[in-house]
């Protein structure tokens, strides 16, 4: 009898480990435990990951630029304390993963396994010696910069903003790369300005990552990676995030939705192959509670997912079908092309 299509779904959603390769919770979720909230992560967010058959999240550390530079340190200290702190709240549910071993625990063992990742250095400040201390706490992903400049890089914006000349790499930004190969750490060019991209593509020697970031050539910003930048990054072995946020799926917002989305692992897969391409939603409409009308006012558009959260990404697989994606393809963009370079990179 022919499978009919939400069988399949369902099948391919429990065949695959589905890996979130970027999320912001830990700033909610440190946040919300400061004002005495507990199991944030259980009560919040834990059924929209059941629901979409989420497996490993990627949480990353971001301080916001009010909090630079003092305050970044004992804010990322704070952010991991309290990751720390939720999964001895909910040990069954949930646990951090350090090596590849710890994914393949969780997953066995259906938790839902955290990977902690930098989203800009500024935690280091400019003192390298810090980023042994990141490792022996978890984390394990090294996002260079946000959208600002650090002492490591540039960012890119997600519009022009008026400044001088941008740099590329950093001498410290340089030893950074070198450290953070040495120990085992996986680089992610998301957020970098374009000098700093090429500059990373000849400085690091294994596989380089763009956890949230989508094509340029669909949707024009910056923030998006040119073809050339992707076919680079492949070269090297790397994965692309594609990212559901409507400022970078198609800069309008008149249309954003899911086809957009797609268009954008259409065009991944259409220039480097299946090979290439993950999931890094960077979902926030969660946390557009914290921007000012002010804030969101500058932004190029008001910025909203095109896919409503981890629940929905059943409706990712159903119009990866329609567009005829394979079983094993999806499954390949879903998890296991992030998992391939964390078992390369990751010590
Ligand atoms: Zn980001």
């Amino acid at each position: 009898m022919k499978e009919n299509m939400e069988d399949r779904i369902k099948r391919i959603h429990k065949n695959s480990a589905i890996v979130d390769a970027h999320f912001d919770l830990l700033m909610d979720v440190a946040d919300k435990r400061e004002y005495g909230h507990r199991k944030v992560i259980e009560t919040s967010y834990l059924p929209g990951f059941i629901e979409g058959g989420v497996n490993i999240v990627v949480s990353s550390i971001f301080i916001e630029s009010v909090f630079l530079p003092e305050m970044a340190l004992r804010k990322a200290m704070n952010q991991i304390s309290s990751l720390y702190a939720e999964i001895d709240e909910s040990p069954d549910k949930m646990m951090i993963c350090r090596s590849c071993d710890d994914i393949f625990k969780a997953l066995e063992e259906r938790k839902i396994g955290f990977i902690l990742s930098f989203e800009g250095v500024e935690p280091l400040y400019n003192d390298l010696s810090l980023l042994r201390v990141f490792y022996e706490l978890g984390v394990r992903i090294v996002g260079l910069v946000w959208s600002r400049r650090n002492f490591a890089g540039d960012g890119s914006y997600f519009s022009n903003v008026r400044e001088g000349k941008k740099g590329g790499i950093t001498n410290f930004g340089v030893q950074l790369i070198e450290e953070a190969e040495r120990l085992g750490m996986l680089i992610d060019v998301s957020h970098l300005n374009d000098e700093g991209f090429w500059d990373v593509m000849e400085l690091a020697k294994k596989p380089v990552i763009a956890s949230h970031s989508n094509c340029r050539s669909i949707a024009n910003t910056m923030r998006n990676l040119t073809d050339a930048q992707i076919k680079a990054l492949a070269q090297k072995g790397g994965v692309i995030g594609i990212n559901a946020s409507n400022m970078l799926t198609s800069c309008r917002e008149e249309d954003g939705d899911t086809e957009h989305l797609i268009d954008h692992v259409d065009h991944i897969v259409k220039l480097v192959g299946y090979e290439h391409v993950g999931l890094g939603f960077d979902f926030c409409d969660d946390f557009m509670k914290y921007f000012s009308e002010d804030t969101l006012a500058a932004m190029p558009c008001k910025p909203f997912d095109v896919l409503k959260g981890h629940k929905s990404i059943e409706q990712l697989t159903r119009g990866l079908m329609k567009r005829g994606y394979k079983d094993d393809e999806i499954e390949m963009i879903y998890g296991k092309n992030f998992l391939r370079i964390y078992k390369e990179v990751l010590k």
